[in-house]
């Protein structure tokens, strides 16, 4: 387990690595710190295998989950960073409907009291995304399109893609149609999630802000991409992560979320590589477990 704790005395363009093995607290004693510790953001991003699964808690107690990862190892994710007398999550955003994004969220549809859902609405063949077509379509969600502002007091959400609507539809490639979104902290911390979202896509969202301001348009600052904490496309595939968008983005650190040993290859060395290039701290689920960040 990693913990990166981003010191707010030290500016906006300066992250503070600090890396820490965290003393195993029993659940009392973890319940009674998480209160007392109400003045911090966390952002976990779950080892849950080959899959992704973000944790984030404000310090004003929002709960925003987003993906699932695969079977139900998210779930002991929550178990520790949650209350154990509180079950509700304001807001869980499916990325795409793929299993090692998908499957634990229906597990947490089902224990968890989840206030909102967003995600893209594209159909997907396989049982596991019909499943959550059906559950969605039963208790309702938001359908995430390009432009869209979530905000809270001290945090928005910004949703950067899909720009079309892709509800009820199939894809050839869920990837494809992945929700990406960019977290932003008290205007001072970003988080850009791309879930497997590949370089085509990268350029979609690249040319959104510059179509937007050539329209003169008020909102345009809606598709920011500059962020201290990039989320590895699709595992650190060698198909996302272009050096354009790397340009674009700017990120301190790079978290990874990948399988250890997993038949994929991911992260490929190309992507290593490339971030290397860039100076862009690199962490691994894969052998650094969750990666924690801590505000
Ligand atoms: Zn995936």
């Amino acid at each position: 387990m990693v913990v990166l704790l981003l010191s707010s005395k030290m500016g906006k363009r300066k992250v503070l690595l600090v890396f820490a093995i965290l003393i195993a607290l029993n659940i009392f004693s973890w319940n009674f710190f998480f209160f007392l510790q109400n003045e911090e953001l966390r952002v976990v991003f779950f080892d849950v295998g080959q899959g992704d699964a973000i944790f984030i808690r404000t310090p004003q107690n929002h709960y925003i989950l987003i993906d699932g990862g695969p079977g139900e190892v998210v779930l002991e994710g929550l178990g520790r960073e949650m209350p154990f007398f509180y079950n509700s999550i304001d807001l869980v955003i499916l990325t795409h409907p793929h299993d090692d994004h998908v499957s634990g969220l229906l597990e947490v549809l089902d224990r968890y009291n989840v206030k909102n859902v967003l995600c893209s609405g594209v159909s997907g063949s396989a049982s596991v995304a019909q499943r959550w077509e059906e559950t969605i379509r039963e208790r309702g969600y938001r359908q995430a399109r390009a432009g869209q502002r979530i905000k809270a007091n001290e945090f928005y959400i910004d949703i950067l893609y899909p720009a079309e609507s892709f509800a009820g539809e199939t894809v050839d490639d869920l990837n494809k149609v992945s929700v990406i979104s960019r977290f932003v902290f008290k205007e001072e911390y970003s988080f850009l999630f791309t879930g497997d979202a590949y370089a085509g896509q990268e350029k979609e969202v690249l040319s959104y802000r510059e179509k937007c301001e050539e329209e003169e348009r008020a909102w345009c600052d809606v598709f920011s991409l500059e962020s201290d904490v990039l989320k590895v496309g699709h595992h650190g595939s060698k198909t996302s992560t272009s050096e354009e968008f790397l340009d674009v983005v700017s990120p301190k650190v790079a978290v990874v979320m990948a399988g250890k040993d997993n038949r994929y290859g991911h992260p490929h060395r190309e992507v290593l590589e490339r971030l290397e290039n860039y100076k862009v701290e690199i962490m691994r689920t894969d052998r650094d477990g969750d990666v924690i960040f801590e505000l």
